[in-house]
């Protein structure tokens, strides 16, 4: 089936170089058919070390730019991701809604002010604690956060930290998975299937494959893959493994979102 990434990051995010044409140009060559960037907005990160403001200004009139200059060849789209916090929704709303953005991620990057990147999240807390209080700002943020079309990589948690067994398994989540899933759907927005895992050595993408089939059972349809692409290298990796994935877990389609309306793509077309 065409390739739709829908989670790919270049220089205007603060932890990334990769040049948006260099991108594309990979794209060309894949047979990718259309690449949606989703640079880093995380508005009021509190660490000095990397910036992730979005020039959004700047990220329009560039990428209206290269649309024009490779609309022959591959479908550039227009997207963000945006880190969530529950202290700044208000503000979000108000600021995202003025930009006609293709399609919007939100994701939780930070935890009571801390990137779980850094120890200092994990200081005191055992890990089923530190993944719980990870999962309840999800599940605050999904319940008041409405300017998003898909919830970004919902388990990453298990990047970080330093745990023998990173994986859910060792406890039980359900209830509190089960809540945000719900939410997310009676909400009307989706989940992604974000393959950076697999590229992380952690053996699944994010969400795992347990979480993608109880969103299934629970009536979650609108599903996007994306590769959290930070170099062109890493575009659509993964892919036909993603779409294995989903069909296992029991969907029929793919979404994809041009103007923040999803389409449906049948998974074997
Ligand atoms: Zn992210
Ligand atoms: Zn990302």
């Amino acid at each position: 089936m065409k390739k739709y990434d829908y989670h790919v990051h270049s220089h205007f995010s603060g932890d990334c170089e990769t040049d948006v044409r260099d991108i594309l140009e990979f794209g060309i060559k894949n047979h990718v058919d259309t690449i949606c960037l989703t640079d880093h907005y995380d508005y009021d990160y509190p660490y000095d070390d990397v910036c992730f403001e979005l020039d959004i200004d700047n990220y329009f009139p560039t990428l209206e730019r290269l649309q024009e200059t490779y609309k022959d060849r591959i479908n550039l789209l227009i997207g963000i991701e945006v880190g969530v916090q529950p202290h700044i929704i208000d503000f979000l709303h108000k600021k995202l809604c003025q930009y006609p953005f293709d399609f919007i991620i939100a994701s939780t990057h930070l935890i009571d002010k801390m990137d779980p990147y850094y120890k200092d999240f994990f200081t005191g807390k055992t890990q089923y604690e530190a993944y719980y209080r990870y999962f309840e700002t999800i599940l605050e943020t999904v319940k008041t956060y409405k300017e998003y079309d898909v919830f970004g990589h919902l388990d990453y948690i298990i990047r970080y930290g330093n745990f023998e067994n990173k994986s859910l398994s060792s406890f039980d989540y359900n209830d509190i998975i089960d809540e945000i899933l719900k939410t997310i759907i009676d909400t009307s927005h989706g989940i992604e299937i974000n393959t950076s895992g697999l590229r992380y050595g952690l053996n699944q993408a994010h969400p795992n494959e347990k979480i993608l089939k109880r969103y299934r059972e629970l009536g979650g349809e609108i599903i996007t893959i994306g590769s959290d692409a930070h170099n062109a290298k890493d575009l659509c990796s993964y892919y036909d493994y993603a779409v294995d994935m989903l069909k296992n877990c029991g969907f029929k389609y793919l979404s994809i979102f041009q103007k923040r309306k999803p389409t449906l793509i049948k998974l074997d077309s």
